[in-house]
């Protein structure tokens, strides 16, 4: 579903991504770790074009990202994108939230737009919301409102990028449970975040980026267990 071969990006003079290599495929579950500052937010951002690269290829579901804005959209429209701070519009419901880019991006009828926002609310277990603003919810609740909007464009692949880091401890775990719910569904997902117990649970495939490259990657159970490089272990040893 996504190719990425030879990609550098600068900001800059900075080096910030070099030569990044990296298949995934259809149904893959894959979870992005590494060090503050590795540049994984970088990456993601680079696949759906928030983030422009300056070498190398990305071909997104058999369309490659270049500046032609007509691929971008059609690459856009395909990757949902779930951020560590919601961006649910304040001044708009719920439902509204959720029926906005359907309806003037989709051109889908307002009608049918506000049942797929339902559908998918219902999904999050948040239907009863759907009237309130997003100041009235807790942040799980609005993190969950956001993939449920996400999910109301049907996109093929999701991007997470530390979907849980801003929200309490009792939040957490009902935010995790729907993107497992997700990814049981076969959701192709990428998900930088620090929950290893959910890189356990639901990754086939754990990728390490430390300054800029990825260094490693292996499926959770040798990830976790028997990591080959030194700066993986570090990392693994200052986490676990
Ligand atoms: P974290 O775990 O803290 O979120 P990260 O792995 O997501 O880190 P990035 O946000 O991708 O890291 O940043 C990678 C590097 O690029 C960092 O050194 C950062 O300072 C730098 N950087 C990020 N955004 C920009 C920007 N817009 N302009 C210049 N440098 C940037
Ligand atoms: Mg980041």
């Amino acid at each position: 579903a996504i190719q990425i071969t030879g990609m550098n990006k600068w900001y800059g003079q900075f080096h910030v991504l070099r030569d990044i290599n990296l298949t995934v495929n259809r149904g893959e579950r894959i979870v992005i770790a590494g060090p503050s500052g590795s540049g994984k937010s970088t990456m993601i951002r680079c696949l759906n074009a928030l983030e422009e690269h300056q070498e190398g290829q990305i071909i997104v579901d058999g369309t490659e990202l270049t500046s032609d804005l007509k691929n971008i959209d059609k690459i856009r429209s395909e990757v949902g994108m779930c951020f560590q701070h919601f961006n649910l519009f304040p001044h708009l419901t719920i439902l509204e939230n959720c029926t906005l880019a359907p309806i003037w991006v989709r051109k889908t009828p307002k009608k049918e737009a506000e049942e797929l926002a339902m559908h998918f609310l219902e999904k999050v277990k948040i239907p009863d919301q759907a009237h309130k603003y997003p100041g009235m919810l807790s942040g799980g609740q609005q993190q969950r409102v956001a993939i449920a909007r996400s999910l109301c464009m049907k996109p093929r692949i999701m991007l997470f990028d530390e979907p849980t880091s801003a929200l309490d401890p009792e939040m957490i775990k009902e935010v995790l449970d729907t993107m497992i719910e997700l990814a049981e569904e076969g959701m192709t997902m990428l998900c930088v975040t620090h929950e290893m117990g959910f890189a356990r649970q639901v990754a086939n495939r754990v990728i390490f980026m430390a300054d800029g490259q990825i260094v490693e990657q292996n499926e959770p159970e040798e990830f976790f267990n028997n990591p080959k490089s030194e700066r993986t272990q570090q990392f693994l040893s200052q986490i676990l």
